[in-house]
């Protein structure tokens, strides 16, 4: 049979993908793993409607094999396979999707298990293969084919033997380069990985046989190796199980195994998402902020997976920045699997998956603060100031979100309060939320500032935190009051007529003191907010002393 060429468009398409679309070259076995996941997948459903056909899940699996002095690596499936008609149109069309088509017609059918529908994994094949061999025989025929190609210059399909229907992709592994390595792909420890890596959650056994080592019989100290047929994958992914099912432990472990931290996770969030988006995931809440946290090198982000199978590592489209610390993982099965990231940032669900997290880690939190306020305060000393800072970005948008998961030390109290427990015990007559700020609540309670307010019996809140007057400021007000610094000029209390008439008397002697004070303050004045201490610095603006001092800190 004459060599086919593909089509032009897909000879060119083909190259871009394989430098493209695909940063890694071990994907290619996610991809073909996922193929022959869905044609598995594609006779379950074919039995849903079919009484001729039974589906005994024990005849399915996936089989990888290689082989060092062949190079040969090989993907096998007990799949549907494909008719030579099929090779044809789904392997020799780049960018068409068989199984976008059987989604299509068998919507109805619930046939949404199927990860594919992008039409181009395939082809990664060729990221590490020089020759691509395909041999299938389809369900229901006799006939089995042999397709092959070399890559970009077209391919060839024959008909060939094989006894039963399934798929086998065998792969002619590069030799190495000069910079690449590809003897890897041949090595069963490598693949072991790669298929962990990626493919752990696929529904069917993906099987390998890995090299023991056991006592020689009747040997003292001697060992032989022998092959066993291993189930690489652990197939029940912990998000899809039953949150009844599972125990605190469970999560800690899934937490361990990720690697999100080294520490515990303070709070897991299981989320089974039914309604307009659907997806599972599993959010945590570190215990600790990770060392990084707080520089440039710390990157947010979930894993994401389509369908069971890794898409990508740390998506951080689907966290906000002030969510930055949680960790986990988000797994929809309507994403395209092989969607790169410029795709992703466009994909609808994303943001609609994106939204939806955003509102749930919210609430989590906020019940956390109902319902455990020690754990909240943990949470609060190792990330609260990320959420203060994300109050401040984005011009405030996000302040709605964020303003009643802020806690700040309490004059009153002594321990750290939220803006809605201040407000809702505040007297009648005060006007507004009172803040002093200094170094540490020991520095701001000798501030002679502070005096009048608290004589009035008012509480303030104490920022020690550079960003705290910034993400007040930001806020304006909270529930209709406005935030003021003790040491503002106007502090909205009623002065007595004793201190106005001191002003009149003593005006000469202010301006003196002016004159001495040589330019260094812009006017001395008798105080109406002073108790116990002779004299304090005040500010005459809306900035405080402290935000004042960050100010002029800051380079031009
Ligand atoms: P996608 O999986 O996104 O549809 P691929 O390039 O990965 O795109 O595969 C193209 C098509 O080839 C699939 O849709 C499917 O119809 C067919 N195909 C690929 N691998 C197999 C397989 N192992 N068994 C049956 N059909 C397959
Ligand atoms: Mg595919």
């Amino acid at each position: 049979m004459a060599k086919k060429e593909f089509k032009a468009e897909s000879k060119r398409l083909l190259e871009m993908m394989i430098n493209s679309i695909y940063t890694q070259k071990e994907i290619f076995l996610r991809e073909l793993i996922s193929n022959a996941s869905d044609a598995i997948d594609k006779i379950y459903y074919r039995a849903l409607t079919d009484d001729s056909l039974v589906f005994d899940k024990d005849n399915y699996f996936i089989k990888i094999k290689a082989d060092k002095a062949s190079r040969t690596l090989t993907i096998s499936d007990t799949g549907i396979g494909m008719t030579a008609e099929e090779l044809e149109n789904h392997l020799g069309v780049i960018a068409k999707s068989g199984s976008l088509a059987f989604k299509k017609e068998n919507e109805a059918k619930d046939g949404h298990n199927i990860i594919g529908q992008f039409g181009v994994g395939f082809y990664s094949a060729f990221m590490v293969a020089d020759v691509v061999t395909v041999v299938s025989k389809a369900l229901g025929s006799d006939q089995a084919y042999k397709w092959e190609s070399e890559g970009a210059d077209g391919y060839t399909i024959v008909p060939c033997e094989k006894d039963s229907v399934g798929t086998d992709v065998i792969l002619k592994i590069k030799e190495n380069g000069e910079e690449e390595s590809y003897d890897e792909y041949l090595e069963e420890y490598r693949l072991k990985a790669i298929v962990k890596k990626y493919s752990d959650f696929i529904r069917y056994p993906i099987k390998m046989d890995v090299t023991k080592s056991r006592k020689k019989e009747g040997a003292e100290n001697e060992y032989e190796s022998y092959t066993e047929e291993e189930t690489v994958n652990s197939m029940v992914p912990i998000w899809r199980k039953n949150r009844s099912e599972l125990k605190d432990e469970d999560y800690e472990n899934f937490y361990n195994e990720k690697r999100y931290g080294f520490d515990k996770p303070l709070k897991h969030i299981h989320i089974n998402a039914d309604g307009s988006v659907v997806y599972r995931a599993i959010l945590f809440v570190p215990e600790t902020t990770p060392f990084d946290y707080y520089t440039k090198e710390y990157e947010k982000g979930l894993e994401l997976y389509s369908n069971g199978v890794l898409i990508m590592n740390k998506c951080g489209d689907l966290l906000p920045d002030y969510f930055s610390f949680v960790k986990g993982m988000v797994d929809s099965e309507d994403l395209s699997l092989n969607i790169s990231r410029e795709l992703l940032q466009h994909d609808r669900q994303l943001t609609q998956i994106a939204k939806h997290l955003k509102g749930k880690i919210k609430s989590e939190l906020q019940s956390l603060l109902k319902d455990d306020r020690e754990k909240y305060e943990k949470f609060f000393k190792a990330f609260g100031r990320q959420l203060k800072y994300g109050v401040y970005s984005d011009y405030g948008m996000n302040k709605e979100t964020l303003q009643d998961l802020l806690l700040f030390y309490s004059s009153k109290e002594k321990k750290l309060v939220t803006l809605d427990e201040y407000v809702s015990r505040m007297p009648e007559d005060q006007k507004y939320i009172y803040y002093a700020t200094g170094d540490s609540v020991e520095r701001i309670e000798k501030l002679p500032q502070t005096e009048l307010v608290a004589d009035k019996g008012y509480e303030i809140l104490y920022f020690t935190d550079d960003i705290d007057e910034f993400a007040i400021k930001m806020l304006m007000k909270y529930k209709e009051k406005e935030f003021k610094s003790v040491s503002s000029g106007d502090l909205g209390i009623e002065a007595d007529e004793n201190a106005k008439t001191e002003a009149e008397e003593n005006k000469d002697l202010f301006e003196a003191m002016k004159e001495l004070l040589g330019g260094k303050v812009k006017a001395v004045k008798a105080s109406t907010r002073l108790r116990s201490h002779p004299v304090c610095l005040s500010a005459e603006g809306e900035l405080s002393i402290e935000m004042e001092k960050i100010l002029r800190s800051m380079p031009d």
